[in-house]
């Protein structure tokens, strides 16, 4: 069911009004970046396609007033330094960047995209889940998806940034307080790292960093998990990529149902031997041997439950994000033009406790909209929808999230 073209004009300048009322307010929760003279700015306008771009501000006050005046959709700085950042990009000057990481529901495995994420194709044919390289019924590529986000796959991706911001302390002595995270406002988190140590990184500095954290090339033979060697496996207390495949193995051990283990690469009688000696294999291997489980699935088994182990302790970012040295990021306490939801800071201690759909609410009070279509949304504890075709009151950055998602329009009587 589409929107029509009255119910879209409708949304369109609710949007704006709403966003307008935000940064009209002063809002206390946006963050100009540091160094911010050295930024390049970028945005995006409601009904608009272009970006503007090479933007730069000579304060945080301009800024502000810039927001006001202009209401974007969505405002975005560069992660780099320039000397003149408002210059073309090979007159910039490129002094240094951040290292951002972003992580993204899209990369992970949550098994809700089935749920709430769609495809369509423009012969009609449409399907649940992300979309496939191409359709299944046309052969067409480059499908339209339509992606949503709850708080399961919110939740995963959280799990993530906490793992992502763990490596880089214990691995790379990178100190929290030179890591600020962000939710991003749609489906995922933002982490900005500023230290000298990282400021002067090139492209392919960046992209070792990323190799790691992504478990590229990573040999478990390296690390002490050969079935050759005669010697334990290392524990989960190991530093480095040992430990956390150490840990994996573990979890694998404990938690991974018959279905899992089989999705492993597992034959059916190291499943079966899996699943039957499930606690003498985990003491086994917490004991500091992991003979017995090597035994029992064999060196092709063996060789399958590190290469999920790998998987497991890999984080999961948008490589392209941390290499880029010109990325534009969102600038944090703006709003997401996708959702309405704030761009959120949330300080190392805030990450655990962070709720998406209530903590990076903008606004206040209800709102009358007409629903085409939206999956079932929970927000502050309580829960909306599913909806089609209706016309309900929703909290007020419920109703700008549909709005923003294309799903709603404003009810006029
Ligand atoms: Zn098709
Ligand atoms: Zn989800």
């Amino acid at each position: 069911m589409a929107m029509d073209e009255r119910g879209r004009a409708l949304a369109l300048s609710f949007a704006k009004r709403k966003f307008g009322e935000y940064y009209a307010s002063g809002p206390p929760r946006l963050e100009p970046p540091s160094e911010l003279i050295r930024r390049e700015f970028g945005f995006l306008f409601f009904g608009e396609k272009f970006m503007l771009r090479h933007r730069s501000f000579s304060s945080a006050e301009e800024l502000r007033a810039f927001l006001k005046e202009k209401v974007p959709s969505d405002a975005y700085h560069s992660t780099a330094l320039y000397r003149d950042p408002g210059a073309e990009m090979e007159n910039k000057g490129w002094i240094g960047a951040d290292l951002c990481f972003d992580i993204d529901a899209d990369h992970l495995e949550a098994p809700c995209k089935f749920e709430h994420d769609r495809w369509s194709c423009e012969c009609g044919a449409t399907g649940a889940g992300p979309a496939p390289g191409a359709c299944p019924k046309c052969g067409a590529e480059g499908l339209k998806e339509e992606a949503w986000m709850c708080e399961s796959c919110l939740e995963r991706a959280k799990d993530e940034l906490l793992k992502l911001m763990e490596i880089l302390c214990s691995d790379f002595g990178i100190a929290y307080s030179d890591m600020s995270a962000y939710f991003s406002g749609h489906r995922g988190y933002h982490l900005h790292v500023r230290s000298e140590a990282v400021l002067r990184m090139g492209e392919s500095e960046r992209r070792e960093i990323v190799d790691y954290l992504t478990g590229v090339g990573v040999d478990p033979s390296a690390h002490g998990f050969s079935i050759s060697s005669g010697g334990p496996a290392p524990s989960p207390s190991s530093p480095g990529w040992a430990g956390r495949i150490s840990m994996a193995i573990t979890e694998i051990l404990t938690s991974c149902s018959e279905e899992e283990l089989r999705a492993i690469g597992l034959a059916p009688r190291a499943v079966r031997a899996i699943l039957g000696e499930r606690d003498s294999l985990l003491r086994d291997w917490l004991d500091g041997g992991g003979w017995g489980l090597r035994r029992r699935v064999g060196g092709k088994g063996w060789g399958a439950i590190l290469k999920r182990a790998i998987e497991m302790a890999s984080v999961k970012i948008d490589t392209v994000v941390t290499t880029d040295i010109h990325r534009l990021i969102r600038l944090p306490g703006s709003l997401n033009g996708k959702t309405g939801l704030v761009v959120m800071p949330l300080g190392v201690d805030g990450i655990e406790d962070f709720e998406p759909f209530t903590d990076a609410a903008a606004f206040e009070g209800e709102e009358r909209v007409h629903v085409v279509e939206a999956p079932r949304l929970k927000l502050g504890g309580e829960s909306f929808g599913p909806y089609r075709d209706e016309t309900v009151t929703l909290p007020a950055s419920a109703a700008l999230l549909l709005i923003c998602k294309g799903r709603a329009y404003p009810a006029v009587n």
